[in-house]
């Protein structure tokens, strides 16, 4: 069985943290090499996200005192999705499986050892699923709910609770380098790999030292990444405002029309009242049906894969053609 593991660690400014990280990692490490769960091959691949504090001397320092730490230095700051994209397809070089976690640890490393049974009895995607987020502040907990839910609505399939916290396997990592898309959710995207896939569950702790590189405003613009990268729906809400609006327009019609009947209306005011219902409706509408062209236009520049081929049974063996 092939069994070399990476794990990569998408870093920004964590000069704090990542010594403690790399010394914890170090020891599961070697425990499972040990156990001979994974190959003495397995790495740990830290990925500078174009850090302004030391954090990328502390790579190069890990990386010239023992062999387990790699380092891959990007040119800047990317985000970490980018970032946690880069160690992916720089890992599958190598590995068999690959496991990302965030640096500061936040995400129990003891769950790597059921994600490696998991992928050992066969499944390519195994993904980290938080317990309960007692950890948490208050503000953070119920945004991240609000969001989740948010998504699902919009009719993306996201994980409940599951961070960027999972295993893949070399063919799933090779299958989401398929997903061309410039605006990068991963945890929108994988789930739309397949594969075989299961869940480990675990407790997240809070950050051991540093501060959290996600404040408001960047949660804020992760959110709606996640939103518009993945669905078109909400194009669809305008075009149903505008079917409403413009049903509103036919009952003020009728209600003018009534109006003017009973003698109740001043000249001119049916046709201006109606007018403008009338029209916000239909200007609605047209944007809307505008933009379920845009939408679609959108979704074919991704240039997804139409679909991922898990096995084929084959009888021609190559070496007979
Ligand atoms: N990170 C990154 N680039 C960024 C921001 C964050 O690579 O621009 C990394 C960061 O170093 C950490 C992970 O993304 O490993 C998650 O960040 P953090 O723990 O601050 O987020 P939180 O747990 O608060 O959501
Ligand atoms: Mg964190």
């Amino acid at each position: 069985m092939n069994n070399i593991l990476y794990v990569v660690i998408p870093c920004f400014n964590e000069e704090e943290v990542l010594l403690e990280t790399a010394k914890r990692l170090r020891i599961k490490f070697l425990g499972l090499m040990k156990k001979n769960k994974i190959s003495i091959k397995s790495r740990v691949l830290f990925v500078d996200d174009g850090s302004t504090d030391k954090t990328y001397e502390l790579i190069t320092k890990l990386h010239s005192e023992k062999t387990i730490f790699l380092g891959l230095k990007l040119s800047r700051n990317r985000g970490h999705q980018n970032a946690l994209l880069a160690g992916l397809l720089k890992a599958r070089d190598n590995a068999d499986m690959i496991i990302s976690i965030d640096a500061d640890l936040q995400d129990d490393i003891n769950a790597i050892d059921e994600m490696v049974d998991k992928y050992l009895e066969g499944c390519d995607i195994v993904y980290g699923v938080r317990n309960k987020r007692k950890t948490d502040s208050f503000f953070k907990r119920t945004t991240a709910q609000l969001f989740y839910k948010l998504l699902n609505r919009l009719g993306a399939n996201t994980v409940y609770n599951h961070a960027d916290y999972r295993l893949m396997s070399k063919r799933a990592v090779d299958a989401l380098s398929e997903f061309k898309e410039v605006n990068l959710f991963l945890r929108g995207i994988v789930p739309m790999i397949g594969f075989r896939t299961d869940y480990v569950y675990y407790d997240r702790t809070t950050r051991f030292a540093g501060k959290s590189k996600y404040p408001l405003n960047k949660m804020i613009a992760f959110a709606l990444e996640g939103i518009t990268s993945l669905s078109t729906k909400p194009i669809k809400m305008i075009s149903l405002l505008g079917f409403g609006i413009f049903g509103i327009s036919i009952i003020m019609f009728i209600y003018s029309i009534i109006q003017f009947l009973l003698g109740n209306t001043v000249i001119g005011w049916p046709s201006v009242i109606v007018s403008v219902w009338a029209i916000g409706g239909l200007m609605l509408l047209s944007i809307g049906v505008i933009g379920e062209y845009i939408g679609k236009i959108y979704l074919e520049t991704k240039s997804r894969p139409l679909y991922i081929v898990d096995e084929f049974l084959d009888n021609h063996p190559k070496n007979e053609h």
